[in-house]
Order: C-alpha cells, then structure tokens, then sequence
C-alpha cells in the first residue's frame, strides 16, 4: 500500500473524488493476490458509483473470492481526470484492491452490460497495457473475457474479446479458472482452444454455436457481503435475487426471452440472505430483485417476515419492478414504511391494443387498481416506465400514454384522494436480439421527436405528471450496435481511437464524431437502426443459442401484428423451446399459505 502512495500520491492528489481510486472498502475481499493461483479483476466499463452497485459483478466476486485457490479484485472506468494524470505520470490502470497493473491478472473479466460502454473496454485496455486486439495479445497478457447481456450479440466486439460468457455466469466461470489453472503453461492458442470447449463460452478465434448456460441459483452462490462505497453509490443497499428469468414473455424485452426459464429462490433462503446481508453491511434498506419482483410466488409472505425480523431497526425493503396485476393492497400495506420510496410500474405502453401487441398481459383495470391501492395506503409518488416507436404504434397508442394518467388523476377525485406525483419515464424502442421484434426497425428520430411532441401537447391535461424521455440519438446508437454484424468492431475502434470514452453518459457523446466515423467508414448507423429485417436471413447473433425456437419467435412476431397475447409461461407453457432444447424446467417455490 505504502509503495501504492507512494507512485500514485501525486495523481491521486491531483485527481477528482480520489475516493473512487482507493480500493480499501469497508468488506472488500482483499485476498492475497502472490497466493493465489489464478488471478481475475473484474472491470466495469462505466464509473465506480455503478460499477460498485452492479448485481452481476457482485455475484462473480463471491464466487471467485470463496474458492481456496483463485482470488478476484475489481477496477471501474476511471473519469477523463484520473485518465489525464494516469498518462501525464505514464502509469497504469490498477485493481483496486490488490493495487497490482491491471495486466498482471490471468483474467480480465469485462461487464457488457450496455452497447455505449464498448469504446469504454478498448480504452481501458490500452490504459491497463493490453493489446486492443485479441490476435495481437501475447502469451503474458491477460486472457479478456466478457460477460452480461450485450454478449447475446458478441459479433461488434469480437476482434477485441477473447471469450464471451454467455448466460449465467456461475458454473462456466469456475469451469474457466479449473481448466486454465490446469493448462496454463500451455501458449496462448492452445489455452483459448481449450476453454471454448466449455458449455457458454464463445471464442471469436474458433467460432462454433454457443448454447447459453443456466445455473440454478442457490443459496451458496449468492452474496451476503459486498464493498461498500467511500461515498454513495446509485445502489445504496442490500440486494437478495429472487428469482431469475421472467416468464411474462413481454415481446421487446431482451432479458425475459434470454434468462428463461424462470428459476425461483424458495423463501426460507430469501429471508436468511436478507437477514445476513443486511446485518453484515448495516444498511437500512435490502431489495428483493428480480424482473418483476412482486411475480414470486411467496411474495408477501417473505415480507410480512422480514418486516418482523427488522420491526423497529428502520430497515426498509424496496422492491425494483413490480407488475400492476400483481399488486395488492395487501403488498401495498406491507410495504408502508417511514421512508416511502416511490412505487414503480411499468405499463410499457398506453392503450390496452398496444399492451396486447407487447405481450404485456395487463389491463387499465389492473394499472388503475394497483394505483389506487398505492395511494390509498398513503404513497404519493408513481413512476411509470414506457416505450414509445414500438411495432405496429399508432399515434393514439402515444396519446394512450396521457389518457391513461388522466383517468388515474379521475378515479383518485373521484374518491377524495391527493393526486399522486407521477414521473414517467419513457424510453425508445430498441429492438434486441433474440426477441420476437428483433427483425423490427426502429422508429426514425424524427419520427420519435414527433410523437414526443404530440404527447407533450397533452402535457397541460396531466400537470401531475412528469415525462422524461430517453433521447432518440442514443437510442438509435444503442439498436445499431445491439443488432451490429462484426463489421461495427472497426467503428468502435475508430470511435475510441477519436476520443469516446465513458459514452454511457449522453453528455460524453460527440455525436458529430459518430457521424464523421461512420460517413468515413460507409455505415449508415440510422438507416441499420430502422431497418427491417427478413426473419429468414441469417442475423449476426443467430451463433448464440439461447434454446428459443426461432419459429416461436417469429410467430410471436405475427401474433403481435394483430395484437394476440400470448399466456405467460407461469400459467401455460407456450412452448418457447428453451426448456425442451436446453433439458431445463421451471422452478417455482413451494406456496406458503
Ligand atoms: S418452454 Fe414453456 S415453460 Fe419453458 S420457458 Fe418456454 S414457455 Fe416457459
């Protein structure tokens, strides 16, 4: 530490928020790093507030940080500052806790969890002293690997990633650090050669179709410890998962189609992390997450006993994202704290045609009765998320968005109730891959700046509402890179050789260097996002098997032109192909009456 000080004293001082740059954190690992066998440092393309907080990497950490012989530290995308000095004084990116060069891991574990982050991971690399190309690494250098929800498309940033993790990361990561602890003296070639012979691992080098991995979560693998910020984090609290995957099956989301099944955590483990975590950290809040959290089959009886557990310490739960049918006034009571947080809802869409050519599964009825059961039991703030651009969208399906909020505001006069604060969040439709509106185009800019204006128009009917829109320019940033061929790596090179870093934040983007780039190389990035796709061509994910048949894709593509839904797959099975491809079933816990 002291030799640390000493070599990075005057960048340190120098720096903003050196606080970020530390390591030392109250439960930090700190595992001996000239001891272990094989060495990994996770790193997370974006700043440390979010990098700290992130779920994922929480997970990966434990389980590195429990076996004997294998030790995991961390590093975060560092600010344009703290990059400045580490050039101007030549020095490398480090771990933060072991302080060693991020160069001298075995591993480097990227998140990939957002399509903006890429030239993020090229200019960490080039800062930690790694080749930016995967064929230009040598023997010594780190073996890069990438995991999270971008890897379901690898082919934009495959000249620059070794391997890509594909599904859940548990199993296949200690699967890694097994095999390469066994054949490390092997060269460089023979080591990948190796290890893309894993179930889960996708190796650019000898590309073959990858099936996702599943793990069934269980109690050993999940945290009940985690680092703690020097100072706040965008997740300040403890964090028990509930329950992966998500069976609603809603048509534009990425992660319900690639987490099936869904897989529960039965309640007695739930209760105990939460205890643990909560009394290992001292937060007073813990968060039950999962896609929509309120879907587990024994929410209520979780909380009404974690509520006893912390009656009169202030310990509150928050749940992330809950469905509005699966809200009840008995949820709604369970939850009244001291400090109430605002309730999340997510619509997705206004008017019940869209909801329907969504898949969302969900009624008026249903949105008005959670809402009311909220405000009655003394919660004044709401917080909608919905998407606007999405397939088969009709401008009444946008003004949807504003009757919606109107009849709420009417229902609650109606029976003498304050109007609640409502902040909706409205973002753009992205078509992801391995979803049935994958092959859809995205709405143009301009298009989407015109609905925006034509909900705007009715922004003076619901003055207690709230509407952040996403920007349609990231937006149509993000469905170019997530459906990008291979071709892209050399955009994302020439962005990050130009200066983008840190992206991930809309004010970092220099949009006009985007579209210097692009025009230089012959990508039409706009025309890429609107466009539409033939279902029947091969697309650059299609050598990413996540069990889903693609003919169940595609039908669920036709259902939704004329707004069918389709039954959850915790009512009836729909036949997805993921359970009888992948030899898988759902698991769900046993109800507690
Ligand atoms: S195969 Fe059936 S049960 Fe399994 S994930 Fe798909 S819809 Fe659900």
């Amino acid at each position: 530490m002291s030799n640390f000080l000493d070599e990075y004293a005057l960048i340190l001082s120098s720096c903003e928020r050196p606080s970020r740059y530390i390591g030392d954190e109250f439960l930090s690992a700190n595992k001996d790093f000239n001891k272990a066998n094989v060495k990994v440092a996770f790193v997370f393309p974006d700043k440390y507030e979010i990098g700290i907080s992130n779920f994922g990497h929480k997970i990966l950490y434990h389980i590195v940080n429990s076996h004997p012989l294998y030790m995991a530290d961390r590093a975060y995308a560092p600010d344009k500052d703290f990059l400045d000095l580490l050039k101007k004084y030549n020095k490398p990116l480090y771990a933060l806790e072991s302080k060693k060069p991020l160069n001298s891991f075995n591993f480097l574990g990227f998140a990939l969890q957002y399509e903006m982050s890429y030239t993020t991971i090229l200019k960490m690399l080039e800062f930690s002293n790694v080749a930016v190309f995967s064929n230009e690494r040598k023997d010594d250098d780190p073996i890069i690997f990438a995991g999270g929800p971008c890897a379901f498309n690898p082919a934009p940033m495959s000249d620059f990633i070794d391997l890509f993790l594909i599904g859940d990361g548990e199993e296949v990561l200690i699967e890694i650090l097994d095999l390469y602890d066994k054949i490390k003296t092997k060269t460089r070639d023979e080591i990948l050669a190796e290890l893309s012979q894993i179930q889960g691992v996708y190796c650019p080098k000898y590309p073959k179709k990858t099936t996702k991995r599943i793990f069934i979560p269980d109690k050993k693998s999940h945290p009940v410890k985690s680092p703690i910020s020097h100072f706040v984090s965008v997740h300040d609290r403890a964090t028990v998962e509930i329950r992966r995957g998500c069976g609603r099956l809603c048509r534009f989301c990425q992660s319900a189609h690639t987490n099936l099944p869904v897989r529960e955590r039965n309640a007695d483990d739930i209760i105990s992390l939460a205890c643990d975590y909560v009394k290992n950290t001292g937060y007073d809040e813990y968060s039950l997450l999962s896609l929509s959290s309120n879907d587990h089959t024994n929410i209520e009886n979780i909380i009404e006993k974690l509520n006893k557990h912390f009656s009169g310490t202030g310990v509150n739960v928050s749940l992330p994202s809950q469905r509005a049918d699966k809200f009840s006034i008995k949820l709604a009571q369970l939850m009244q704290q001291e400090k109430k947080s605002a309730i999340t809802i997510a619509p997705e869409a206004g008017s019940q045609r869209m909801r329907d050519v969504i898949n969302k599964n969900l009624t008026q009825e249903q949105i008005l009765n959670a809402v009311l059961s909220c405000v009655r039991s003394g919660w004044d703030k709401i917080k909608f998320y919905f998407i606007i651009g999405l397939p088969f969208e009709e401008d009444e399906d946008v003004l949807a968005i504003a009757d919606l909020i109107k009849t709420i505001n009417y229902n609650c006069k109606k029976e003498g109730l304050r109007l609640p604060s409502i902040t909706c969040s409205i973002s753009v439709f992205v078509p992801k891959p391995h979803t049935p509106f994958c092959w859809h185009g995205q709405n143009s800019i301009d298009e989407i700046e015109r609905k925006k204006q034509l909900l705007l128009s009715r922004k003076p009917e619901i003055k207690n509402a709230k509407l952040n829109f996403h920007s349609p320019r990231v937006s149509q940033l993000e469905a170019f890179f997530t459906r990008a061929d291979k071709g892209a790596g050399r955009f994302i090179y020439k962005l990050y050789k130009n200066g983008s870093y840190l992206d991930s934040w809309e004010e970092n983007i220099n949009f006009e260097l985007y579209n210097d780039i692009a025009c230089k190389l012959g990508i039409d990035f706009s025309k890429e996002a609107v466009k539409m796709l033939n279902p029947n061509d091969i697309s650059p994910w299609d050598i990413i098997d996540c069990g889903l048949n693609k003919d169940w894709l595609i039908n669920e593509y036709n259902k939704a032109k004329n707004a069918q839904n389709t039954i959850p797959c915790e009512q009836k099975c729909s036949n997805c192909g993921v359970c009888s491809n992948l030899k898988m079933h759902k698991i769900y816990d046993k109800s507690i009456i």
